[in-house]
């Protein structure tokens, strides 16, 4: 496809095409429940997500887990600033953004609520903790708690609601230190998180990069948790090798860092991981956005752009095909959300 067939593909909606892979039992078979990925504003079919941005953030606060707080900004103010940049990614198609700000980082359950009932855009929020930049937003009781304590707390999160407000989130997410090996509180936060994945088939997505990625699949199978359940975050940081590794193991892979400097570096990872066969694992984003509570009026909000306006032209100019594209921005990441457990076989 050329790029102006391309361009115009993206304004005709077609992207954004439902797909049947997860559900539609054939006539004869017994009805299987459709998978489900858990929204702030409820729960809804995989296969409803449509073209989705899967690792995006819309505020998040850096002061340390001993000063985050919702006081330290005004949520109408954020609302405002950051509606714009919402409504333009419904613009250019999109209809699901996956929001990987975690707790004491500035996750904020009701401002996605908001964001989500003025745009249409579904948005989907986390459970878990953050231990990299040295658990500089890890909360007090985490260091003394037990992987089986902490995954009660996130499980209660999945059923019960992000305290009092009701709405649930849609996947685990942690963060890692980029050293070779995991410190015993990161190994605890990723035995918690295999944990809350037995029990709530919640997609355990962890801030990873260049660090160990492929210990963490051990330490999931340790616990029974297929690698299938396993997102590798900023997996763009990493040497190839180890993600050819995790690719075989059935992990997940987000190259969620695409920027303008990094373009050749996803169209890398993307052409080889298809020539591979994993084209079903792999995840795409900007990990963008950033309103900083910090900064005056936030400082600069990068919007979630690029992937549209350059990324998906580029693959089309390097021979990835229409329905390849659709596989990397609506079905892959239906498939890697889908609420499931995934046990080791
Ligand atoms: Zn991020």
């Amino acid at each position: 496809m050329n790029r102006r067939a391309f361009l115009s593909v993206l304004g005709s909606g077609v992207w954004v095409a439902a797909h049947g892979q997860l559900s539609s039992p054939r006539v004869g078979q017994p009805a299987k429940p459709t998978p489900t990925v858990q929204t702030v504003r409820g729960p809804i079919a995989a296969h409803a997500l449509g073209r989705t941005l899967p690792h995006e953030h819309v505020l998040v606060d850096f002061v340390g887990a001993d000063l985050v707080s919702p006081s330290r900004y005004d949520p109408l103010a954020v609302f405002e600033k950051t509606i714009p940049y919402v409504r333009r990614a419904a613009e250019l198609g999109f209809q699901t953004i996956f929001e990987a700000t975690p707790d004491f980082l500035g996750r904020d359950a009701h401002l996605l609520a908001r964001l989500s009932e003025a745009s249409g855009i579904h948005f989907v929020t986390n459970t878990g903790l953050y231990g990299a930049r040295q658990n500089k937003f890890i909360p007090p009781y985490a260091h003394h708690e037990s992987a089986e304590q902490l995954s009660r707390r996130w499980i209660a999160e999945a059923e019960h609601g992000i305290g009092e407000t009701g709405i649930r989130p849609g996947f685990i997410k942690s963060g890692v230190d980029p050293d070779p090996t995991l410190s015993p509180l990161h190994e605890k936060l990723v035995r918690a998180g295999a944990l809350t994945h037995a029990a709530t088939g919640l997609t355990f997505a962890v801030h990873t990069g260049r660090g160990p990625g492929l210990p963490q699949l051990t330490l999931l199978r340790e616990h029974g948790v297929a690698p299938a359940a396993f997102v590798w975050v900023h997996a763009h940081g990493a040497r190839d090798d180890d993600l050819f590794a995790a690719a075989e193991l059935g992990a997940w892979l987000s190259f969620d860092g695409l920027n303008q400097p990094t373009l050749s570096r996803h169209l890398h990872l993307c052409t080889t991981m298809k020539a591979r066969g994993h084209l079903g694992q792999i995840l795409i984003s900007h990990d963008a956005g950033w309103y900083d509570p910090a900064k005056p009026e936030g400082g600069p909000f990068r919007n979630y752009e690029l992937l549209s306006a350059a990324f998906l032209p580029l693959l089309s100019e390097n021979g990835f095909t229409a329905a390849e594209i659709d596989q990397l921005t609506i079905q892959n990441p239906a498939n890697a959300f889908a609420v499931r457990r995934r046990a080791l076989s």
